[in-house]
Order: structure tokens, then C-alpha cells, then sequence
């Protein structure tokens, strides 16, 4: 059966993550509505604005479904959406608060500083050996993770850019806009576990 992701539309990338995912032969749908989110086998929240983004999950009533959809199914957030899936922020503003890592929002600087740096990503194929082109715009960073089941996938300079928690994944760079579909994949893989 081909597997159904949804990526959650509110604001941001949104499309691109679309795209890949269609590519690398998978059904993917936008999500607007909570009713969006019943038959998915994971979801993806994207890059774009976290507080809009997240006013917007208030206004849709999309808060509770989101959380509730995070506790048995696979949730991936890519910067904006890693921010969301986040505990605490240490700044006042609506988060689903899925995972157990505190993240920094705008961690490397301001949109003009935003950059492409080369990962090493271990959970992914051949990671050790060619990097995953890292895009950071306006990018969070991880500055703590909480539960033990909590590990760092990958870190830029020393700092932690990527998580994974059982099922839940958070990269604070923009896979999406890469032509590397070995993140997409590695989180189907997440799905089949
Ligand atoms: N700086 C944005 C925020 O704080 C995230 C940027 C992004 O998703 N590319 O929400």
C-alpha cells in the first residue's frame, strides 16, 4: 500500500516538501483541517513562521488534533516546525510541545545570515560518508534535550541541528529545498518501524 503523509499548510514551505514526497513515491496531501489528518501515516510540519503558523493551528482548532495525532504517529518538523513540536522556547507564543528538546529560535542571526553547511547525519543512508547539504534560514537551534529517549541526529559546529524521539523527528534546516531525498526517506523509514 502506498503510504499517505500529510503536510501540514497553513503558511511556509509547505509545497516543496510536497513535492518531494510525490517524488519519492509517496501520496502527500495538504492539511488545513483536523478532519485532514485521519487516515495519514505521518505528517510534516514545515519551515515558514512558527507564530504564524501556530496562530493560525489555534484559529483552525488544529492544536489538540496535532498533539493528539503525535502520540502514535510519526510527526517531522523542519524548522518552524521544529520549534512547534518543541517543549519550551523561553519566549511566550502557541506550541504543540510534542518533544522533549528546548529549542532558540533564530539561533545563527537574521534571514541575510542564513546559510548552507555540510552534514554529517549518521541515521542516514551512506551519512557517514556524504554529507546532507544543510539549508538554514533564519534557523532554531537545539539547546536542550530532556528525556533519554531524545538523540542528536546531526549538529553544525558543535551545535545540535537535528533530533529524533521514537517517532518524532525535528531538523532546524530546510530538506526540502535540497535535491537529497535521503531525509524524506529516512523518515519513512521512521513510519514503517
Ligand atoms: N525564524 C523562523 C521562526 O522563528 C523559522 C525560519 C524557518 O522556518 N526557516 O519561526
Amino acid at each position: 500500500m502506498v503510504m499517505k503523509i500529510g503536510v501540514l499548510a497553513l503558511q511556509g514551505a509547505f509545497i516543496e516538501h510536497i513535492h518531494m514526497l510525490r517524488q519519492i513515491g509517496v501520496e502527500a496531501v495538504e492539511v488545513r483541517l483536523p478532519e485532514d489528518l485521519e487516515d495519514l501515516d505521518g505528517l510534516i510540519i514545515p519551515g515558514g513562521e512558527s507564530t504564524t503558523i501556530g496562530k493560525l493551528a489555534v484559529m483552525y482548532q488544529l492544536m489538540d488534533p496535532l498533539r493528539q495525532f503525535a502520540v502514535d504517529r510519526p510527526v517531522w518538523g523542519t524548522c518552524a516546525g521544529m520549534i512547534l513540536m518543541a517543549k519550551a522556547i523561553g519566549m511566550d507564543q502557541p506550541l504543540l510541545s510534542v518533544m522533549d528538546i528546548v529549542v532558540e529560535r533564530n539561533a545563527f542571526g537574521r534571514q541575510k545570515d542564513s546559510f548552507q553547511e555540510d552534514l554529517y547525519v549518521k541515521v542516514l543512508k551512506n551519512g557517514d560518508s556524504i554529507p546532507f547539504p544543510g539549508i538554514f534560514i533564519r534557523s532554531p537551534r537545539l539547546v536542550q534535550t530532556r528525556g533519554r529517549a531524545v538523540k542528536i541526529a546531526s549538529r553544525a559546529d558543535g551545535t545540535a541541528v537535528a533530533a529524533v524521539e521514537n517517532k518524532l523527528l525535528a531538523t532546524a534546516f530546510h530538506p526540502e529545498l535540497t535535491s537529497d531525498t535521503r531525509f524524506h526517506q529516512y523518515f519513512l523509514s521512521l513510519i514503517r518501524q
